[in-house]
């Protein structure tokens, strides 16, 4: 069998940033703690745990004992000026990008647009990022959404940074048609458009597709469904653990992809367990 490594694969600048902050940050400071998972991997998560790096979910519960490092996708504005009132020490590895998008969302609800913001309701980041927001606004999960709801005449569109580029220009087209006057801000990153095409180039060459990451990691499974439109024989795992023998019958090319929150070693042992297979069926 042979083995294809999607370009991009793994940890984005953002999240790699972060978990350099949090290690950095643990060996000077006692007392750290991430105000929910450092990134949506519970294998590096159960990692900093062991060695004292604890998750907070709630931002009431830090005072000015605690170091607190923020996530990539950020906090929302409210939870920040909390964490100030308390006086908790913050260590802020929101990545660059995410700021970005709120202080974009910022703008245009400051200039009196009627904000569209492209991104998952429930996700941190776009709660985030709609904290940042002053006026109206509507979050979307794609072109569908938008067509029964009520808009200004005033439209900007934003989008949570992980968004898939092909929706974001469909949603788009479609508001132009919608709005007299369209204000467009991609604040998708690059990180995500250049891991998602060099995972859908890979998906359609391979008999057989593995997206490694959290479960619960929104950009790995988007990554999983885009590879499985192409290749249907796609698998969303976290660890090799997943893996059985009977999953690489008939298979001939395998490729791999894996989320921005990652880290390598998972990847790496993945390749492992699969050249254990290639080598256990040539001694046969
Ligand atoms: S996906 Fe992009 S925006 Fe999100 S953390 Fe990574 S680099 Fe930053």
């Amino acid at each position: 069998m042979k083995i294809y490594l999607a370009d991009y694969a793994g940890f984005c600048f953002g999240v790699e940033r972060a978990i350099n902050i949090v290690k950095e940050q643990s060996h000077i400071k006692d007392n750290v703690r991430t105000l929910g998972p450092i990134i949506h991997n519970p294998q590096v998560v159960k990692q900093f745990e062991d060695n004292g790096v604890l998750v907070e979910r709630d931002a009431g519960k830090l005072d000015s004992s605690h170091s607190v490092v923020l996530r990539s996708h950020g906090i929302t504005k409210s939870t920040y000026e909390k964490l100030k009132k308390n006086n908790v020490d913050i260590i802020d590895a929101t990545c660059p990008f995410v700021n970005k998008a709120h202080e974009e969302a910022a703008k245009l609800s400051g200039d009196g647009y009627d904000v569209v913001v492209l991104g998952e309701a429930d996700h941190p980041e776009v709660k985030g990022i709609v904290s940042y927001i002053k006026g109206k606004y509507h979050i979307i999960s794609d072109e569908k959404d938008i067509e029964n709801v009520d808009l200004d005449s005033k439209v900007g569109l934003i989008a949570q940074t992980t968004q898939d580029r092909e929706v974001f220009n469909r949603v788009r087209k479609l508001l132009e048609t919608r709005a007299k006057e369209l204000k467009v801000v991609n604040t998708i990153c690059n990180a995500t458009n250049l891991r998602q095409h060099a995972a859908k180039k890979l998906a359609k060459s391979v008999d057989l597709m593995l997206v490694i990451g959290g479960k619960n990691s929104g950009n790995t499974t988007r990554l999983f469904k885009i590879c499985r439109e192409l290749c249907a024989n796609t698998y969303h795992i976290e660890t090799a653990g997943e893996l059985t023998k009977d999953m690489f019958d008939n298979v001939e090319n395998i490729g791999i992809t894996a989320g921005a929150s990652t880290p390598d070693f998972l990847i790496e042992e993945v390749l492992e367990y699969i050249n254990e297979v290639n080598d256990a069926g040539e001694q046969s």
